[in-house]
């Protein structure tokens, strides 16, 4: 039977007759191959490189000196070929790098059921030997299949092999594959040298690439040794291709595929299948005229022996010989070509249409040409670069995710009689029972009013990571670093309000001594005078929204109840009627002055009347945390005044320190004394006391105020730039070093400047403050790089 002289009709043949069409060149390794390859394996893996240069000279017959090319020789292969064959190379590597480089398959991490996470992620194989032919033609295509997916999947120690002489033209593709380490040998003796190791050969993992009859049976053979640990791309067979045609057909273009096809060697097998019983017969008829201008034609002619030309009555009927074959290449020269696709379950790799020859995919267009063969495409993929990577499963539960399938596990291990996996399960759930048991006992102890306290949230705590690649304009810090160092004697406690410190400050603020307690920051002050005057039974403190979350927080911890009365919309300007509607109960009430987080001041003279109408009643608390930007703000010359005036002040925004810890209480003397017996006894340990000390010097001063004035120019600065964004609602007048900006949407801007490394705060939890942001003033670049950024990204 010859594809030159019979066509089949497919209706016409028996069952045994369609099996025996579709079946494969009788490809039978003969037990003499088996033995010889049998001996070579096990000399190699005795003898190592003395064998291997007994078998080169035994079945190459070359003499070989050095097994391993060397780096020179493989980098001067590109001046020992020719440009065009070069560019050719380039091209074709470039298409199949970007093909491959697509098959990357990104890292997800999949939450199951609440808490369980299971994802899958890509490791190299180590150690990979590549394998190239020899003979009558250089296979450096091969080359580029083999290697490009190993360099993309990272496997970091790659070998190959080849017959000497090895041609330049493998060398080169190999280096642009960053293939380094090159030996000249070839046959099964190559293959069990990477099996086992030798002296100069580095056994591999895993073995790639095609070869005559004995490579591929020294494949097989290593590849079912358990212990060589060594596993093989994929079982080898001839070639194939099959080509399904309708009336669109051109039977030249089938005739030149199905040749080329055959040229691969005598045991290739082609097939057309169609459904034009005038195609199959000019393909008949013509085939010889090109096969007459082929060199290879006696291989070709051998191969047609095994091929066959097949008639069928419609398209389902090709697709189904298609599926029961699983040839390794498939062309369909069809025009319905799309709906014969969807239905091809296998094959190695398909073509479709007119203007596909299967040659474009054997070298350039960008598939691999490793493929299953001899009806493996069945059930085996084409190569890829996930034959170069081991896939791990990765998973990880939380407590709740073990608890969540804990009974799931249980019951199935149960059933199935594995007490042991049931028990890894069980002996978890009673330690976690027993921690909740525990949890429960302190929470019973824990007052009510901290287990259900919503804390401050403070913006070191929301973006903790990599917090020196960023910038942080999220908690009115200054931008301007200064150096201080200190190196003191510590094993004494400190002063308990250290003296020099109180000078300096007194200094600083025209204040005696007396009316100055030092604290650690602010914060404490406002905690140290809520504890020293609210009584938890009845008394009440007050505080005016949107304002600084830790009055809130510091009575939710004391358990002092609290009454918040809204600054008026916008303008934020106090309500001073209602609070004096509202004033019964009230010890306490906490003014921010000037306001963060709303960056406004306060009229000085409805402050006043407020306390004229309270009449010492109440104590008033003034946060000057931000004075030092608008000093001429400062109430601190009605301290002696209002005996109920207490002033807030601190270390940490204008000058600077905010890592220090260091703030001050600044009110009459008597209450200083009360608020002394509060306080912690050492408040002030002696580097902060140092430091501080340092910072209060005149020179030091003077390099505050000249970086308060900085950075209010850079406030002016970018506050025009930013009127000028069309997304921006309104900036709300600042006399700090922020601003409170309103958005249309400013989850956009935040997720925007986040992405770009630069933290703001998000104010949205406040009801007056939607869609509003409060930017820190940073340095003029930092001011600069916020513009810009914004600018680019939303303009
Ligand atoms: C930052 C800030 C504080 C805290 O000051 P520390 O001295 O760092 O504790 C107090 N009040 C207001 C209004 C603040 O913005």
């Amino acid at each position: 039977m010859n594809i030159i002289n019979n066509i089949i009709y497919w209706n016409n043949c028996n069952k045994d007759h369609k099996k025996k069409i579709l079946s494969r060149p009788i490809f039978l390794t003969d037990k003499i191959i088996k033995n010889s390859v049998k001996n070579i394996l096990k000399n190699v893996k005795k003898n190592g490189d003395s064998s291997l240069k007994k078998y080169s000279l035994l079945f190459d017959k070359i003499n070989i000196d050095n097994l391993q090319i060397s780096k020179e020789k493989i980098s001067n292969s590109q001046f020992n070929i020719n440009c065009d064959i070069k560019n050719a190379i380039k091209n074709a590597y470039s298409n199949i790098y970007k093909f491959h480089k697509s098959q990357i398959i990104k890292k997800k991490i999949i939450e199951i059921i609440p808490g369980i996470f299971c994802s899958q992620i890509f490791r190299p194989i180590s150690k990979i030997g590549l394998y190239i032919p020899g003979g009558t033609s250089s296979l450096f295509s091969t080359v580029l299949m083999l290697g490009i997916p190993a360099q993309i999947a990272l496997c970091p120690n790659i070998i190959l092999c080849s017959p000497a002489p090895i041609s330049n033209e493998i060398l080169f593709a190999a280096n642009l594959c960053n293939i380094k380490n090159i030996f000249q040998i070839g046959g099964a003796h190559a293959i069990a040298a990477m099996a086992f190791g030798t002296k100069s050969i580095n056994k591999v993992d895993k073995i790639f690439g095609p070869g005559n009859v004995y490579v591929t049976e020294a494949k097989r053979q290593i590849n079912n040794i358990l212990s060589s640990k060594t596993s093989i791309d994929m079982p080898a067979g001839p070639s194939e291709l099959m080509i399904i045609a309708d009336e669109l057909s051109n039977y030249e273009f089938i005739i030149s595929d199905l040749l080329s096809q055959a040229e691969h060697g005598s045991d290739s097998q082609v097939f057309l299948i169609t459904t034009e019983e005038k195609i199959a017969k000019l393909v008949q008829k013509n085939i010889s005229k090109q096969l007459e201008k082929l060199p290879k034609k006696n291989i070709i002619l051998k191969s047609l022996n095994n091929s066959h030309i097949i008639v069928v009555d419609n398209i389902d009927e090709c697709i189904n010989i298609a599926n029961m074959y699983a040839p390794e290449h498939l062309i369909i020269q069809c025009k319905n070509y799309k709906y014969i696709l969807s239905n091809i379950n296998n094959a190695g790799s398909i073509f479709l249409g007119n203007w596909t020859p299967e040659s474009v995919g054997d070298y350039a267009s960008g598939t691999n040409h490793v493929l299953p063969t001899y009806g493996y495409a069945s059930t085996y993929s084409c190569l890829s670069i996930s034959d170069f990577q081991k896939k791990i499963y990765v998973q990880k539960l939380t407590q709740n995710g073990l608890l969540n399938i804990s009974s799931t596990v249980e019951i199935m291990a149960k059933t199935e009689k594995l007490l042991g996996h049931s028990n890894s399960i069980t002996i978890r759930k009673k330690f976690i029972n027993k921690q909740k048991q525990k949890i429960k006992n302190i929470n019973k102890m824990i007052k009510k009013n901290i287990l259900n306290l919503i804390p401050y949230q403070s913006a070191r705590l929301l973006y903790k990571e990599n917090i020196n690649n960023k910038i942080l304009l999220n908690a009115n810090e200054s931008p301007i670093i200064s150096l201080f160092s200190t190196n003191k004697i510590l094993n004494r406690y400190p002063e308990q309000q250290p003296k020099t410190l109180l000078n300096a400050y007194s200094k600083y603020t025209n204040l005696n001594n007396e009316n100055i307690l030092i604290t650690r920051g602010a914060d404490e002050g406002i905690d140290i005078v809520m504890r020293t005057f609210c009584n938890q039974k009845d008394d009440q403190i007050l505080f005016c929204s949107p304002t600084y979350d830790m009055y809130r927080v510091t009575a939710n911890i004391l358990n002092i109840k609290y009454l918040i009365i809204s600054s008026k919309k916008n303008t934020w300007e106090i309500d001073f009627e209602n609070i004096q509607k509202n004033l019964s109960n009230i010890k306490i009430i906490y003014f921010c002055n000037p306001n963060n987080p709303t960056g406004n001041i306060f009229d000085k003279n409805k402050i006043i009347k407020l306390f004229k109408l309270i009449k010492n009643k109440i104590i008033i608390v003034i946060d000057e945390a931000y004075i030092e930007f608008c000093i001429d703000q400062t109430m601190i010359n009605l301290i002696n005044k209002y005996e109920n005036l207490i002033i807030l002040r601190t270390l940490s925004k204008a000058f600077g320190l905010a890592g220090l810890r260091c703030g001050f209480i600044l009110t009459n003397k008597y209450i200083i004394k009360i608020l002394c017996k509060v306080i912690a006894p050492y408040p002030i340990s002696i580097p902060v006391l140092d430091i501080a000390l340092q910072s209060l010097n005149k020179k030091n001063l003077i390099i505050m105020k000249n970086n308060v004035n900085k950075i209010i120019h850079n406030k002016k600065w970018l506050i025009n730039k930013l009127n000028n964004l069309k997304f921006i609602k309104y900036i709300f007048k600042s006399k700090t070093n922020f601003i409170l900006v309103k958005f249309y949407d400013s989850n956009i801007i935040f997720n925007t400047l986040n992405k770009n490394n630069i933290i703001v705060r998000d104010q949205n939890h406040e009801k007056l403050l939607k869609n509003c942001l409060r930017i820190t003033i940073g340095t003029f670049d930092e001011c600069k790089k916020i513009f810009f950024t914004l600018q680019k990204y939303l303009n």
